[in-house]
């Protein structure tokens, strides 16, 4: 009812999404659906509807539709993007089904996806999550291949930039920095639209069950060995088959300190909506960071049990992709609170 209602009031603000909600009644559920952050949502959502639409399972749409952003060379996802300090890509990756099974790979090199090894990490082995040459080495034995050490071009010339000032700070809103030595390095596509380093995906099968994965390079030019929330399972990523499921990007140190993803499920266990959720989420960051809090950016995004979904951010610059048809492919801009 909850849900329902601030569904109902979002609607009298005449916000766009809402058109596309297609609820038919307040019973409805809406399934199969998948959600994502970011542009690149829209292309991994297209590649997870495919699976979704023709009944598979969201475990698979969720790790094929983030493979997409990791194969691509146009996106600080995978092996094309920014290094760390000293050169180097290192990827953090994880996934969780309805059985909250999950595994996970974090500080991992030359593996072009580390979803499937995540995966693979959970499906082969008692543990949920290998790390470093620990991670590699597994992901050779499983036959994953080893990839050149090399830089994209792309990651090439923003690392060369980088060094000139070494600098080492956050930008508060990847999607309008144009500083080319700042933490987050962002990059200018071609499209006019600008960078960033994850890929975070939730979603719900035509079975009503849930998974969801988390893909990244992690901070552009990081601390060798920093890992951020995406790899980490209530952090980056959170599944509840019973609730709903979340994802985050943005700032990981301030996404963890809170386990965010987490939180968001066990606040729409509560029965906030997943954007309500999603809101109150972004509100603990910012009362625990403080004046800091204009300094960065942090978005959520969630679905419930009801295919009911939501986002919000920090501040504005942060957006994601919903899917629940052929034709119903879309971005969303997150609201935000700053
Ligand atoms: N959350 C990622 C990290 O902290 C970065 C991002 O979302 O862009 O590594």
């Amino acid at each position: 009812m909850l849900e329902r209602r601030s569904f109902l009031k979002l609607g009298s603000l005449g916000l766009s999404a809402l058109t596309f909600s297609g609820f038919k009644s307040e019973t409805e559920t809406r399934k199969p659906i998948v959600i994502s952050t970011w542009n690149e949502g829209i292309a991994a959502n297209k590649a997870a509807w495919n699976i979704l639409r023709a009944g598979g399972r969201a475990l698979d749409a969720v790790e094929q539709g983030v493979m997409v952003t990791e194969s691509s060379l146009n996106c600080c996802v995978g092996l094309g993007a920014n290094p760390d300090r000293d050169g180097y890509v290192t990827l953090d990756s994880c996934i969780m089904d309805e059985h909250a099974n999950c595994g996970s790979v974090a500080f991992l090199e030359r593996i072009k996806h580390p979803v499937s090894v995540a995966r693979r990490v959970m499906e082969k082995t008692p543990h949920v999550m290998l790390v470093g040459s620990g991670a590699q080495q597994f992901a050779l034995a499983e036959g994953f291949p080893l990839e050149s050490a090399k830089l994209s071009e792309s990651a090439q010339k923003a690392y060369e930039n980088w060094l000139k000032k070494s600098e080492y700070k956050p930008v508060a809103n990847i999607e309008n920095s144009k500083n080319e030595s700042a933490f987050y390095a962002p990059k200018k596509l071609e499209n006019g639209d600008w960078n960033h380093d994850t890929i975070g995906m939730v979603a719900m099968d035509a079975n009503g069950n849930l998974s969801g994965s988390c893909t990244t390079s992690g901070m552009g030019f990081k601390m060798r060995g920093r890992l951020g929330d995406s790899p980490i399972i209530g952090a980056g990523l959170f599944v509840d088959n019973e609730i709903g499921a979340a994802t985050a990007t943005g700032q990981g140190e301030d996404v963890i300190r809170i386990c965010g993803s987490h939180l968001v499920v066990e606040l729409m266990r509560q029965g906030l909506s997943p954007e309500n959720a999603c809101k109150q989420a972004v509100e603990r960051i910012i009362k625990i960071k403080g004046a800091a809090a204009k300094d960065i950016q942090v978005g959520f995004i969630a679905i419930n049990k009801k295919g009911a979904y939501g986002g919000y951010c920090i501040q504005k610059g942060f957006n994601f992709a919903v899917c629940f048809a052929d034709d119903k492919n879309f971005l969303i801009d997150g609201k935000y609170l700053l």
